[in-house]
């Protein structure tokens, strides 16, 4: 039985969630991420970028699947849950520019599913 379904999913899986994840901000830096969010754009727009327009990709076999998250975050002051729930990964890139940067997809996994099948 042929195995090249498997790798080109991933590698397809991986490099939708790359290009779309947003970086985390540094667990350690006292950020605020329950009223600011969790997410580091200035980083999500370098993270971005290297993977795009530069032409580096995600490398595949250093770069684990994306698991399931949720997480608290203010909702807006009538909003009855805060919980949001998510595709968390990390990511690492061919060049190695870009070495297990902790990234965070905020939607469902087949949200994901339908953006790779977009790609090309
Ligand atoms: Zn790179």
């Amino acid at each position: 039985v042929s195995e090249d379904w498997k790798a080109g999913y991933k590698r397809a899986l991986l490099t939708a969630f790359g290009r779309s994840a947003y970086a985390l901000k540094p667990l350690h830096g006292g950020a605020d991420t329950y009223y600011g969010g969790p997410f580091d754009y200035q980083r999500t727009t370098e993270v971005h970028q290297h993977l795009s327009s530069i032409g580096c990709e995600v490398d595949v076999d250093a770069s684990p699947m994306p698991e399931d998250v949720s997480w608290a975050q203010f909702n807006g002051t009538f909003a009855e849950d805060d919980t949001r729930h998510g595709l968390d990964g990390s990511i690492t890139c061919r060049c190695g520019r870009l070495r297990g940067v902790p990234v965070r997809w905020e939607g469902t996994f087949s949200e994901l599913l339908t953006q790779v099948l977009r790609e090309d």
